[in-house]
């Protein structure tokens, strides 16, 4: 038995882990869930979004499956996802995104990886107002944690047998940070002869991913560039609603969805669970339960053929319920 955290989250995060809690007992999976509560719930609770229990959990099972946390805009408290992935040091954000059969016909062959740079960059949150019009934010990167995704990068490239890698940056105008980054970037890069390896300034990445994501394998960008364009990568597979994603630390791994909260369709049944179920994927594939990593995808793909059960953002008539039924149905397939 696996011992994971689970943080059902704010907006729509309650609907979709349910959906992850009954599909993982249709498969069997040998999981024991210990739910806590950050966010919204947990400030009622605590008076904080992020209370120690929900460290101290995540420190003592080393995984954790995470709904989505919503962060007040322009004001309150800093994002508990940010914070999250700071304390544990959850270094290396890796969204995969794969197009899945039938979905979105205009590409069906996308299968890259984003690896986002999860710690530093404008995320610091280091932002003061010289006066009352004009306001800076300090931009941060570090050799040690630019080399640090570099090697998770490459690594990941070698060990799942990706030929490519991109560093994307914007170093033409952000010369000390960026340039920084693409040098550390650079160094390692010298260490994997056998992965190709080439540079994207982010600007130009971003149509180029519209034009042609067939051409890209591995994506390692700093936080703010990996945060817009896996967003972007997400809609060329047919939206949020089926991009998983992890944060990823020496010892500690957090699931979650790329998408947020979607306040717009919370408590309307009609969240699409697919992301969250594929970040789950990506949890039992760490745990090393491979078959059933294997069953759910597979679960997964079958499922959407059913054009009828597909939820709104899909362009279906179907509910979120309806979705997980399907699934579950497939699993025995
Ligand atoms: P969002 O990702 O919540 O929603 C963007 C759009 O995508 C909305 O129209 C929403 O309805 C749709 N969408 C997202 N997930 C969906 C799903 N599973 N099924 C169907 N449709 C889905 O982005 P936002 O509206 O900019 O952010 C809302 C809140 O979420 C904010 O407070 C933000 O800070 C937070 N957020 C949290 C995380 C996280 O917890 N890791 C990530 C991103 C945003």
């Amino acid at each position: 038995m696996h011992k994971v955290t689970l943080i059902p989250g704010d907006g729509i995060g309650p609907e979709i882990t349910q959906v992850v809690i009954e599909v993982f007992d249709k498969l069997k999976a040998p999981i024991s869930w210990e739910m806590v509560d950050a966010g919204a719930k947990a400030i009622k609770k605590y008076g904080t979004p992020l209370p120690e229990v929900v460290l101290e959990s995540i420190k003592r099972n080393k995984v954790a499956l995470k709904g989505p946390i919503t962060t007040p805009v322009g004001e309150g408290f800093r994002s508990v996802n940010v914070t999250l992935r700071e304390k544990l040091n959850l270094y290396a954000n890796l969204r995969p995104v794969k197009s899945l059969p039938g979905i979105n016909n205009k590409f069906e062959k996308i299968d890259l990886v984003i690896i986002r740079e999860n710690t530093e960059c404008l995320y610091k949150g280091i932002e003061y107002s010289i006066d009352e019009s004009t306001s800076c934010a300090v931009r941060v990167i570090t050799r040690a944690a630019s080399e640090k995704i570099a090697k998770y990068a490459f690594d990941y490239a070698r060990r799942h047998d990706r030929k490519k890698v991109t560093a994307v940056h914007k170093a033409n105008i952000q010369k000390l940070t960026d340039g920084l980054f693409l040098q550390s970037i650079r160094n390692i890069s010298n260490n994997y002869p056998e992965v190709e390896y080439e540079e994207k300034i982010v600007d130009n990445m971003s149509m180029q991913l519209v034009l042609n994501p067939e051409k890209y394998d591995v994506i390692v960008c700093p936080n703010l560039y990996g945060d817009i364009l896996s967003d972007l990568a997400a809609g060329l597979i047919g939206g949020l609603g089926l991009a998983p994603g992890a944060n990823i630390g020496d010892e500690i791994a957090v699931f979650e969805a790329v998408h947020g909260s979607a306040p717009d369709i919370a408590g309307k049944g009609i969240a699409n669970p697919i992301a969250l179920l594929r970040s789950s994927v990506m949890l039992l594939e760490y745990l090393e339960e491979y078959q059933l990593a294997k069953k759910l995808e597979f679960a997964i793909e079958k499922a959407v053929e059913d054009k009828n059960i597909l939820t709104p953002d899909l362009k279906g008539k179907g509910t979120t319920e309806s979705l997980k039924n399907k699934i579950i149905s497939m699993l025995d397939l």
